[in-house]
């Protein structure tokens, strides 16, 4: 048998933390996507090199876990965007306005979050 430490107790329950509260936020901003929001399926998380988030045709949306570590706004963001892809697949004008619609400060999250996308090419710690 394999001892567990509290360091990894502590990630797998910083983990299922942030899972919950990225869950809740989806659901916040559900509402404002009308009938596209039926589409949405699940979240998961998910150790990713050169994404902060994915989200298929039909509705199952992948964030990076590196989300737990950066800024609040910074994943906000990310899920507006992954949300926006549930009535847009492209990023145009028109999915570029329905984020922002789903985030106050989308933009300036967007720039806060470019300053922190060298850490998905540094390998993990963990
Ligand atoms: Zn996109």
């Amino acid at each position: 048998m394999e001892w567990r430490g509290t360091a990894s107790a502590l990630r797998s329950w910083q983990r299922a933390e942030a899972l919950q509260l990225f869950e809740d936020t989806i659901r916040q901003m559900l509402p404002a996507l009308g009938v596209a929001a039926l589409r949405y399926q699940s979240l998961r998380l998910r150790t990713m090199r050169r994404r902060w988030g994915s989200c298929t045709m039909d509705g199952r949306i992948t964030l990076n876990d590196w989300l737990i570590r950066v800024p609040d706004p910074c994943w906000q963001a990310v899920i507006a965007h992954e949300l926006a892809h549930l009535m847009y697949m492209h990023h145009g004008p028109a999915f570029q306005h329905l984020a922002r619609h789903l985030m106050p400060g989308y933009d300036e999250a967007n720039r806060l979050l470019d300053q922190w996308t060298s850490v998905l090419t540094t390998p993990s710690q963990s």
